[in-house]
Formats: C-alpha cells, sequence, structure tokens
C-alpha cells in the first residue's frame, strides 16, 4: 500500500486480536511500529513478531484509560522513533453478560467498558493527534468502532453499544476538526471477528453455525482481514478519505 514504508505507527490493544493483526500488517508495509497494550506480555510478544520478520517496533505497556501512562506512552514513542504518523486506537473490551438493559445495569460496569472504550480512545486521540501535530505535521488516524455502534444488534449490551457509538461520533468530529491540518481520521467497523476469546467461545460446531446464520458470508473474520482494512485508511491509498465507515462484516450491516 502506498505511503506506509518508513512512517510510525502506534496501535492500542496491539497485544491480541485485531490490534495484533493490524500491527504485524503494518510492521509488513514497512511502518516502524510501537505496539501499545496494558497486558505487558503479549505487547513484548507481538514486537518481537515484527522484528523476527525483520521489522521495527517497541512494545509499550499502556492502559488506554489511564491518562498519565498514555501521555508517557506517547512521550516515549517520540523519543524512540523521533515521530508519529499513524495512530491505530483500537484497545477495547467487550462487555458480555456482564452487561445489560439500561434498568438493570449497574453503574460499576457503565463506568468500566465505556472508561476503556470511549474515555479511552479520546485520550489516546488527545495525545496520540498531539503527537503527530508536533512531529510529522500530518498522518492519519483509524478508530476501532462496531455494528452495535450503529444498531441495536446486540441486545443487552446498553455499555457496549454507547461505547461504540460515542467512539463513532469522536471520529466524525475528530475527521472534521483536523482534516485542515491534514490528519486523516476513519473508523473500521468489525463484525463477528475470530479473536482468540472469540474463538474459544465459539469451540463447539453449533454456537459457530449459530453465530454466523445471520451473516450474508456465512462465516466469521480472521483478524488479519480486519487489518487490511486498517492498513488501507492508514495508507495514502485512502488520501481521500476522512470521516468515513469500513464495514468489514460480512455484509452484516448491509441487511
Ligand atoms: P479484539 O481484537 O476484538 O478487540 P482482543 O480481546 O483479542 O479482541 O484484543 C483486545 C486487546 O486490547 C487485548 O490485547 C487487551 O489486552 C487490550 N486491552 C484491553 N483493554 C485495554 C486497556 N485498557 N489498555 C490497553 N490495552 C487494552
Amino acid at each position: 500500500m502506498r505511503g506506509l514504508k518508513g512512517k510510525v505507527a502506534a496501535i492500542t490493544g496491539a497485544g491480541s486480536g485485531i490490534g495484533r493483526a493490524a500491527a504485524l500488517r503494518l510492521g509488513e508495509e514497512g511502518c516502524k511500529v510501537a505496539v501499545l497494550d496494558w497486558n505487558e506480555d503479549s505487547a513484548k510478544a507481538t514486537a518481537e513478531r515484527i522484528r523476527e520478520a525483520g521489522g521495527e517496533a517497541t512494545a509499550i505497556k499502556t492502559d488506554v484509560s489511564n491518562e498519565p501512562q498514555v501521555e508517557a506512552a506517547f512521550a516515549q514513542i517520540v523519543k524512540t522513533f523521533g515521530r508519529l504518523d499513524i495512530l491505530v486506537s483500537n484497545a477495547g473490551i467487550f462487555s458480555g453478560e456482564r452487561d445489560g438493559k439500561v434498568d438493570g445495569l449497574p453503574k460499576a460496569v457503565w463506568d468500566e467498558i465505556v472508561g476503556v472504550n470511549l474515555t479511552g480512545m479520546y485520550l489516546t486521540c488527545k495525545h496520540g493527534v498531539a503527537a503527530i501535530k508536533a512531529t510529522a505535521g500530518k498522518g492519519a488516524v483509524v478508530l476501532t468502532g462496531s455494528p452495535t455502534g450503529m444498531s441495536g444488534c446486540t441486545p443487552a449490551n446498553v455499555a457496549y453499544g454507547s461505547s461504540k457509538g460515542g467512539v463513532h461520533g469522536l471520529s466524525r468530529v475528530m475527521a472534521v476538526d483536523h482534516a485542515p491540518e491534514g490528519i486523516r481520521v476513519n473508523v473500521v467497523v468489525p463484525g463477528f471477528t475470530l479473536t482468540p476469546i472469540v474463538r474459544e467461545l465459539v469451540a463447539d460446531p453449533k454456537v459457530y453455525e449459530w453465530q454466523v446464520q445471520n451473516i450474508p458470508l456465512k462465516r466469521g473474520a480472521e483478524p488479519e482481514e480486519i487489518a487490511g482494512a486498517v492498513a488501507f485508511l492508514a495508507s495514502d491509498d485512502a488520501s481521500y478519505m476522512t470521516g468515513s465507515f469500513m464495514f468489514v462484516d460480512g455484509g452484516l450491516t448491509a441487511i
């Protein structure tokens, strides 16, 4: 993809799943990669895989919901690589059965999910965009959204759906605010993605069949299939795209 070679990219939640696949892909495309995750071991493992493949990477233990840690992480990226061009704000948690309908949802669960999925993205964008402006000058931001951010397709997930709806709103306002500065902001909307945790949950073929029955392509996505869209949006091939949403969902939201 055009314009990725030699760029510096920071990816949050890059220790697993979509974030790891995006980090590996950007490494393959020639980016220098800062691998951020609150799980230090998994962040180090991703960075090691990038280096083994001949790329350049550094792992930084960061909880995206903790502002001093986020601020320190971006300072370290600029110190290590001298600049920042690309931010992939991806870290998130799925609330699953702890989530609920609004009248039964404990405030502690709401605070935790919104704190990581939405406040965490605000914090990484706050310090990441500042780092891009202060160093590369212009660049690209890719946020991980969700079909639940725009429809009630996952019932009784009020905290998760609200957090992702907030991410979608954040992306649009950021896109307009930073277009004059040459910073593009787009969202990848992954459908049912076979990350390690999800793969375990659907190990029983009957559960898997039930999960994919309403997906037109009748299967889940490999994390690498989402990572391709992330790399595209970060690249110069997407130079006229900002404020847009790329659905990588097997047709789920087309129904
Ligand atoms: P998905 O790729 O679908 O989001 P995963 O659970 O496989 O699913 O990956 C999410 C990644 O985000 C994990 O590596 C996890 O450690 C990371 N993560 C979750 N919460 C935070 C957080 N607050 N700060 C940094 N990383 C986080």
